[in-house]
């Protein structure tokens, strides 16, 4: 028996309690209305219970997620890196020698090291995937009879989905609506070329990809628009039966973080090198004995390698993303972070980004026998309550009418009164007409119930308008299209005179216009194609909105010019629109409009020097943002760009940050997207800039901060070596320098807040070496001036007969003393340290400090302690000289700074 003779035989109990609709695998070979009928589906959609039962028999439309590593496998691979191995090394080498106490110490230093690693990446990675479900995907659904949006994990089967361009499919669905819909099935079939949708079933032996009466779930859909019923969800679709997992976390990589693992490793090579040119020095051209020689190079060696970065990196990275996130802006990929952090030029939209979305009506201008005549209209918001200014009683009233139905007809927008406040479900533009037609004393629920809607043709910004075909109370049958100006009045062939010099009128105020026209038809076509739009309307005329620029916008645009970051807004609206909004917001004094066409008409050179000086592109299409991120690419510039339509999918791929709008924006932009944003607002995404410029920031205090403490300890036994002198520390107490500070005082930078001042600094330049010049030096000089202190103590205290073990305690205080007051200047790379805010620090840093304290108290005093690392009780006076030391280490460093920048050796960006 086949599948099909055994669904035939379904007994009709099945009708009200589908079974198990998974076993089904030919529901596209059914007339949809069969399958409606199985599945007890009606018109009405299904209600909120019913929904709930089906929820809980076949549960939550997801495919299981790829399990995360386990937890032990996670701590061993924390082990698995040159560095750790080269500590390995050590350990074992020194335990052959009878060095246990040394030995204990290294595999202290790594297991601390691999434990804090741990726990933090397994913060980061759950920071991560939180932040991921912020931006779960949600699907339109019909359920009791209404239009609600429901998350994707609630659908069940028997779900009417409602789905238009740049959707992701939610489950596997049998369309019982298609219009123009064409899906891109690639990630199902390998088949590149998006598949034509039709109602109709398929053949029941159609392969997967022939199968054209079916949605299948993790597909997108590429155009047009449709409904259908959802047959399967989960794992019982058919990407989830072919084993598939959800994207999985993402690891925790970033250019930046290769770069400081490649760094690492070749420090490792170097520091082995170094330290075995060392050891045969010390053994053959000064007394020491092979054994203390090897120690000696082994402590150096391991106190050379900045084991902890790479944890300390990734952690900086995860804060900034829970950073962005709280601003609003959600990074889909971790690379993201630093790239916005280097943005020189933000590409945003304006409807809804620089502006509020929230349209209202202002005027009609309707067609007169003198020619064009402006009606105006008050009120506020959505709220359906103000007056039209008809000039003179009666006549333009009829004149409106059917520009007013047009709107209310040609529209798909509802207003709610929620709490006396009104709301649009659906375009705000939309929706300000339907306010515009209660205005004028229309009723949506009577013209919609009358004027029934056959067909339409959906709005897109490659075409600009909508259609829809109407049959009336007298049975007559009329197409409604409204749209841009231009190409409304194209439609229509004699227009009148004076259209053009009204619409710039209203679009220099800043006004968003729409134009309106319509045909009367003898005879209703079954369907509305768009030979049926192309000529023969008559023209009804326009209306023009006021869309009010967002506030934090215009605050955000003056942050972006003193931080060298230049804004461009890409539109599909009018270029005067456009432009008046751009002198709204502060963009331009007198911004440079380039429209569409004349990017089109641009080679790709010329276009290099457009984009460069334009402020505003209008009437674009998907395919000029492409080529203007590519010609601002050209010369070098690192491009955030906005999108929110399926179309803008290349063009979010091709900028070095694509932001995607987390509310009006499709599933398509979403997944194209680095960033997504919550909020859909411009000051989101410079807030984002900032916050990534904080992470950079942070990364490299961390490297000037770490670098030193190693070059020090490295000097000074150095210097020790070459003039023969008694080592001014122990290879333990190296050792224990580094564990010491690591895992505190370092990891505390990842939490510094931003410096003030961070978005009066021109960009950094996009292949800019983390240490710059600046702080190459630096790190040099501090590392001399920690070799100078330690070995200037070390003789001071040998020279006053405290005795080898004595003088060794107090280098190694000294050199974590220095290493604390050099935290504090390096937290303001930008600006002095010696400020009330830098002398408070932040509580990371505190609690830091006071580990430090706490630990070196131990390390001094504790007699255990002082039994594993032969110290000495510190005393009082002494210990006040150690603290005096690092003041003075603050004030060379405050001097030094002041003075570069009188003397101007650094480029302020470098320092
Ligand atoms: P924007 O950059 O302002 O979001 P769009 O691409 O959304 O521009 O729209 C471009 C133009 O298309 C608008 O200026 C308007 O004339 C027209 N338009 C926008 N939305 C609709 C709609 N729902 N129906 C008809 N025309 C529309
Ligand atoms: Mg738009």
């Amino acid at each position: 028996m086949t599948v099909d003779a055994v669904s035939q035989n379904v007994p009709p109990a099945t009708v009200t309690d589908p079974a198990d609709p998974a076993a089904r695998s030919d529901w596209h070979a059914l007339p949809h209305e069969e399958v409606a009928g199985r599945l007890g589906v009606t018109a009405t959609g299904l209600s909120a219970g019913e929904a709930q039962l089906r929820l809980e028999r076949h549960g939550p439309n997801a495919l299981p997620e790829t399990p995360g590593r386990h937890p032990l496998l996670r701590f061993l691979a924390q082990f698995n890196s040159a560095l750790i191995y080269f500590l390995l090394a050590g350990a074992t080498a020194a335990l052959i020698l009878g060095h246990g106490v040394d030995a204990g110490v290294i595999i202290a230093v790594v297991l601390i090291n691999a434990l804090v690693g741990f726990v933090q990446e397994g913060k980061a990675e759950q920071a991560l995937r939180a932040i991921r479900n912020m931006i779960s995907p949600h699907a339109n659904v019909l359920r009791d009879s209404r239009r609600i949006s429901v998350e994707a994990r609630d659908l069940v089967p028997g779900d009417i989905v409602l789905l238009e361009a740049g959707d992701r499919v939610p489950a596997d669905t049998r369309l019982i609506r298609a219009r123009g819909m064409l899906i891109d099935e690639a990630i199902l079939t390998g088949e590149s070329v998006a598949a034509a949708k039709r109602e109709e079933p398929a053949p029941a032996e159609a392969a997967l990809g022939d199968r054209h009466s079916m949605a299948f779930s993790g597909t997108t859909v590429a155009a047009g628009q449709g409904a259908g019923i959802v047959v399967s969800t989960g794992p019982h679709t058919q990407i989830g039966r072919i084993g598939r997992l959800i994207a999985e976390v993402e690891p925790l990589a970033t250019p930046l973080l290769r770069q400081v693992d490649a760094f690492a490793r070749r420090f490792t090579w170097t520091a082995i090198i170094g330290a075995l040119v060392l050891f045969l020095f010390a053994v053959a051209a000064r007394d020491y004995g092979w054994t203390d020689a090897l120690m000696a190079v082994v402590a150096l060696a391991v106190g050379v390698v900045p084991e902890g970065l790479p944890a300390v990196i990734t952690i900086t990275l995860a804060i900034g993303v829970r950073r962005m996130a709280r601003r609003n802006a959600v990074i889909r990929r971790l690379p993201a972070v630093e790239t916005l952090g280097a943005t020189s030029v933000i590409c945003s939209d304006k409807t809804g980004t620089l502006t509020r979305n929230e349209m209202t009506a202002r005027r009609l201008i309707v067609p007169m026998p003198a020619g064009p005549a402006a009606i105006e209209v008050s009120g506020t918001g959505y709220s359906p309550e103000g007056e039209l200014s008809w000039p003179r009683p009666g006549a333009p009233s009829e004149a409106a009418q059917d520009l007013l139905r047009c709107g209310l007809l040609c529209n798909d927008a509802h207003l709610h009164n929620e709490a006396g406040v009104w709301r649009v479900e659906g375009d705000p533009m939309e929706g300000a007409l339907v306010s515009l037609a209660v205005k004028a004393g229309l009723s949506p629920a009577l013209e919609r119930g009358a004027w029934a809607r056959r067909d339409e043709i959906p709005f897109d910004a490659a075409y600009r308008f909508m259609a829809s075909l109407h049959q009336g109370p007298q049975g007559e049958a009329v197409i409604f299209v409204k749209g841009a100006p231009e190409e409304v009045l194209a439609l229509c062939p004699a227009p009148g005179e004076g259209w053009n010099d009204a619409i710039a009128q209203a679009a220099a105020e800043g006004e968003r216009v729409l134009g309106f026209a319509m045909k009367r038809l003898a005879e209703a076509p079954a369907r509305l194609g768009f030979d049926d739009v192309r000529q023969g309307f008559v023209f009804l005329g326009l209306v023009g909105f006021i869309d009010p620029p967002r506030p934090e916008a215009v605050a955000a645009i003056a942050e972006c010019r003193t931080a060298g970051i230049g804004v461009k807004m890409i539109t599909g609206d009018h270029g005067a629109t456009a432009g008046a909004i751009a002198r709204q917001l502060g963009l331009a004094e007198e911004p440079v409009v380039v429209t569409g066409a004349e990017v089109d008409a641009a080679s790709d050179e010329d276009l290099v020097g457009i984009a460069a000086r334009t402020s505003v592109f209008a009437r674009t299409s998907p395919e000029n943002k492409l080529r203007i991120v590519r010609a601002l690419q050209s010369t070098g510039a690192v491009v955030a760009m906005t999108g929110d339509g399926v179309n803008d999918a290349p063009s979010l791929k091709q900028a070095d940050v694509g932001i995607a709008m987390g509310r009006k924006g499709t599933e398509a932009a979403k997944q194209a997207a680095e960033v997504v944003l919550l909020d859909d607002n411009f000051a989101s995404i410079v807030a984002a800039v900032k916050e990534g410029r904080t992470v950079y920031d942070n990364i490299r205090k961390m490297i000037a901060w770490t670098l030193p403490t190693n070059g020090g300890e490295v000097l000074a036994v150095i210097a020790a070596i070459i003039v023969g002198s008694i080592m001014p520390m122990s290879p333990a107490q190296i050792l224990w320098i580094n564990l010491i500070l690591t895992v505190t005082l370092g990891l505390a930078l990842a939490f510094e807040p931003t410096e003030p001042g961070i978005m009066d600094r021109p960009p950094r330049a996009a292949g800019a070496a983390l240490l710059s010049r600046f702080m190459l030096w630096r790190v040099i000089f501090v590392s001399v001036l920690f070799m100078l202190a330690a070995f200037a103590m070390f003789a001071l205290s040998m020279a006053r007969g405290q005795g080898v073990e004595m003088a060794r305690t107090i280098v190694v205080n000294t050199i974590v003393v220095m290493e604390i007051f050099y935290l504090f200047n390096v937290r303001f790379l930008h600006m002095s340290s010696i400020t009330w805010r830098g002398a408070l620090g932040t509580p990371a840093v505190l609690l830091a400090l006071a580990a430090v304290v706490a630990g070196q108290f131990a390390f001094t005093y504790l007699p255990m302690m002082q039994e594993i690392f032969d110290t000495r009780p510190v005393a009082f006076l002494d210990g006040v000289m150690i603290v005096g030391v690092g003041v003075l280490l603050m004030i060379v460093l405050e001097v030094e700074k002041a003075l570069l920048r009188r003397l101007g050796v650094f480029s302020a960006e470098e320092m």
